[in-house]
């Protein structure tokens, strides 16, 4: 077999729903998918406690275990997941990719950024100094650490109002502050943070400093927008769910939209031919389980139908 034979047909640059589910389907169709995930498979998915809202699971399931099931369907159909980094992802005079990887390099003629967002943090004195003591960005993995402590939650969308509902099994005093004076989730995980007897909801706060003892975090600084005035009150725990950042850093050759999301077209094609994009690095109006999975589908059953028309002028 010659080294252009050992070549994959698409390279998918990120393990997370959107892009496990690209490679399910492309494997599925014949093609030879290569996924590149440097944490573990699952990306933001294995973080959450329990999902309710995807489809075909009539009781939650954990973000670990789907996770784990989007894994191995896509192994069973033959995809490679390889532990690895990409370094670069060059477009080359003829068209293709060369993606350099710790795992090698390789030329393929399709690749698909499924490299998600990277979390925001508040940039407020204090949350470096206190990450790992008392100041976290993960619920699951931090949360029991502070059962029945008195924990303050800050952001506005799903994240936060949802990872808050599951703070609130742990705790009963939970406060959530968020800069606007609604919030930005869905309408059904908001109104059950705003009912949840638990959670005590501030619209139109900030925070302005997370204070602690050297160890560990003892209290916050916050500010009162409405009524401009800064207070301060004792706290363990500093959940921040404030949205993250698309990664798109590797394919900075292809459009983005102001902010900063890959743009794409209804088959998730970027302007780049054989780059393609999914899930939350691309500029989609409903980032959910449900919609990176789909997006991996089109995205790849697009890519087959781009290889063949390659090989096809290939043979004209
Ligand atoms: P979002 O971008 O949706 O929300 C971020 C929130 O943080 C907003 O309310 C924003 O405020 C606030 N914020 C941003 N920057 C700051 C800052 N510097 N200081 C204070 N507050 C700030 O992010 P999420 O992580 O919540 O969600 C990301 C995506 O994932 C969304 O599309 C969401 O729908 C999806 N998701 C879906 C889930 C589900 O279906 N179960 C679960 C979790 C996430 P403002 O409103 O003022 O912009």
């Amino acid at each position: 077999m010659s080294e252009q034979e050992k070549q994959p047909d698409i390279i998918i640059i990120g393990g997370g729903p959107a892009g496990l589910s690209a490679a399910q389907y492309a494997a599925r169709a014949g093609l030879s998918a290569h996924v590149f995930e440097e944490m573990a498979p699952g990306g933001q998915v294995l973080v959450v406690d329990e999902l309710e809202n995807y489809p075909g699971f009539e009781e939650p399931i954990s973000g670990f275990d789907l996770a784990d099931k989007f894994t191995k369907q896509a192994e069973r159909f033959g995809a490679v997941i390889h532990f690895g980094t990409v370094d670069a992802v060059n477009h080359n005079g003829d068209g293709s990719f060369t993606v350099v990887t710790t795992d090698g390099t390789y030329t393929v003629p399709v690749v698909i950024m499924s490299t998600g967002a990277k979390r925001r943090e508040l940039g407020v004195p204090g949350e470096k100094e206190y990450q790992g003591k008392g100041v976290s960005y993960c619920a699951t993995c931090d949360g029991p650490f502070f059962k029945g402590k008195r924990i303050l939650v800050v952001g506005g969308g799903d994240s936060a109002c949802g990872e808050s509902l599951f703070l609130s099994k742990l705790s009963s005093d939970i406060v959530i502050v968020h800069r606007k004076d609604r919030f930005r989730a869905q309408r059904s995980i908001a109104g059950m943070v705003e009912h949840d007897e638990h959670i005590d909801t501030r619209f139109l706060h900030t925070v302005n400093e997370i204070k602690g003892d050297g160890k560990r975090v003892t209290s916050v600084s916050l500010h009162d927008i409405e009524h401009d005035r800064d207070y301060e009150e004792p706290f363990d725990a500093v959940f921040v769910f404030i949205g993250a950042d698309p990664r798109t850093k590797l394919v900075s050759y292809a459009e983005t939209d102001e902010a900063g999301y890959l743009v794409t077209n209804g088959l998730m094609g970027t302007n780049v031919p054989g780059l393609y994009a999914v899930g939350d690095v691309r500029n989609t109006p409903f980032r959910q389980i449900v919609t990176a999975a789909s997006d991996g589908a089109i995205a790849a059953h697009a890519s087959a139908e781009y290889i063949d028309e390659l090989k096809g002028q290939a043979y004209v």
